[in-house]
Order: C-alpha cells, then sequence, then structure tokens
C-alpha cells in the first residue's frame, strides 16, 4: 500500500484529447524522479470521464486510472450505465458514492453498497466516499452520519474485503466551494472514521482515508501532514496540470 495517495476526480470535464495531453503532460513531468524511491510511495490516480479510459489506458507508467462510477448488473437494460465488464481491462480504482452522485442522481446507500461488491468482485479497488452537510454539521450530527454512511455502505463486507476499500472523507460543503475543512477538523473525523471501521469489521487496522474539499497547492501540505489522512482526492485543482502537479510535488515531501 502506498504512503499518499493523490488522486484526481475529473467530474464531466475534458474531451479524450484534453484528457490524454494532460496525462501525456504529468507523465513528462513525473519521469524527473523515475529513479526517486519516493515516487514509489506515492499513489497518483486520475478518474477522468469514462470516455477517456481506454484512449489513456497505458500512456503513463506512473499515473493509475479509475472509473468515476460503475453500475452493480453486469449487462442488460441499464440505458446510460456502465458495468465493470466494460472498464476492467483499464481501470484499477472505482469511485464509489461521490456527494454528487448521492446528491444530484440520488443514490443510495443500498445501491452504494452493491456498487462497492462489485467492484471488490471484479478486482477493482473501491474508494468509497462519504461526508455530511453543511446542516448536518451545524446540527453536530456530522459524527452520525458519517457512522450511518459507514454501516450502510460496509454492510456485510469480511474484515478481508473492507481492507481492500479506500475511504475518502469529502465534507459535502467543502467539495467545489473554496471552504475546506482545517487541517484539525479534518484529522479529528479521519480519526472517527478509522474507529468505526475497525468497529465494523472487528479489526484494528491502519485505514487509507483520503481529504477531499477544495484542496489545492497552497493548502495540501499542512491537511496531508495530519496522522490519519493518508491522501487527497481532488476536483478543481486537478483539472489543470500545473497545480495537480504542485500538489504532487509537495506530497512528495511527506513521503
Ligand atoms: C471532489 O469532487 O471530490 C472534490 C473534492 O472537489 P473539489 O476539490 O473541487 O472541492
Amino acid at each position: 500500500m502506498k504512503d499518499l495517495i493523490i488522486a484526481a476526480n475529473w467530474k464531466m470535464n475534458k474531451t479524450i484529447p484534453e484528457c490524454i495531453s494532460f496525462i501525456s503532460d504529468l507523465d513528462i513531468r513525473l519521469s524527473q524522479w523515475e529513479l526517486n524511491p519516493k515516487l514509489k510511495k506515492l499513489g497518483i490516480l486520475i478518474f477522468p470521464p469514462a470516455i477517456s479510459l481506454h484512449p489513456m489506458n497505458g500512456r503513463s507508467k506512473f499515473i493509475s486510472l479509475g472509473c468515476q462510477n460503475i453500475y452493480f448488473e453486469e449487462s442488460g437494460a441499464y440505458t446510460g450505465e456502465i458495468s465493470v465488464k466494460m472498464i476492467r481491462e483499464y481501470t484499477e480504482y472505482a469511485l464509489i458514492g461521490h456527494s454528487e452522485r448521492r446528491e444530484i442522481f440520488k443514490e443510495t446507500d443500498k445501491e452504494i453498497n452493491k456498487k462497492i461488491k462489485t467492484s471488490l468482485d471484479a478486482g477493482l479497488a473501491p474508494l468509497l466516499c462519504i461526508g455530511e452537510t453543511l446542516d448536518e454539521r451545524e446540527a453536530d450530527k456530522t459524527f452520525d452520519r458519517l457512522a450511518e454512511q459507514l454501516r450502510s455502505d460496509l454492510s456485510g463486507f469480511p474484515p478481508i474485503e473492507i481492507e481492500k476499500i479506500i475511504f475518502a472523507y469529502e465534507p459535502v460543503w467543502a467539495i467545489g466551494t473554496g471552504r475546506t475543512a482545517t487541517p484539525e477538523q479534518a484529522q479529528e473525523v479521519h480519526a472517527f472514521i478509522t474507529e468505526e471501521i475497525n468497529k465494523i469489521s472487528g479489526r484494528e487496522n491502519k485505514r487509507m482515508i483520503l481529504y477531499g474539499g477544495s484542496v489545492k497547492p497552497e493548502n495540501s501540505k499542512e491537511l496531508l501532514t495530519k496522522k490519519d489522512i493518508n491522501g487527497a482526492l481532488i476536483g478543481g485543482a486537478s483539472l489543470n496540470v500545473e497545480s495537480f502537479f504542485a500538489i504532487i510535488e509537495k506530497s512528495l515531501e511527506l513521503v
């Protein structure tokens, strides 16, 4: 397992040529550290639009690809959906339960639970996103909400499967808003999430928990130095190769 994971969620942005140009540019920048053993301690992931997975595949040995969403059925009458079978060859990770999927597309914890299972069965590492809304935080319900999401989303999985899951704490109020949780706020929640997962799985283990919510080069290092923050899931600042690379460069100093 990597010491830190730096992941880009491009959402519905970038055409195929733009995706190819980005990965080629980033690959050239990363190749300067090819012989630096620290680079191996960094997991660099990109979640591009699904249509770009195939064309981006194999263009960088430093960058892994992930799918932003999957459907839990293998095939059939599910217009617009993508099954793991279709993308399995081009991706190692599946982003599951992002707050935009939960809010805009009304994805439920039950569906998220099924998607985690589908992803694990196909050998893809799920990156499960959880987080509270502003109303929940202001009503002092952050921990209740996160515990509820974890219990439902992880329901039925044996500890050995839970170990394969990467988590992302993404406070909904910090996504795309420019408002970031302070490193202390984020650390407090990450410590809580670690404990909850340990309780659910019945095993005391180190978990990979990324922080997401307006991470940028200016705040990434402070967040990533916190004990239980094992990486970042980045939206806006990952769309620009300079700012995404700047976050990677700062992370390299921490591994
Ligand atoms: C995200 O979409 O997962 C995200 C964290 O976005 P942003 O970095 O733009 O807040």
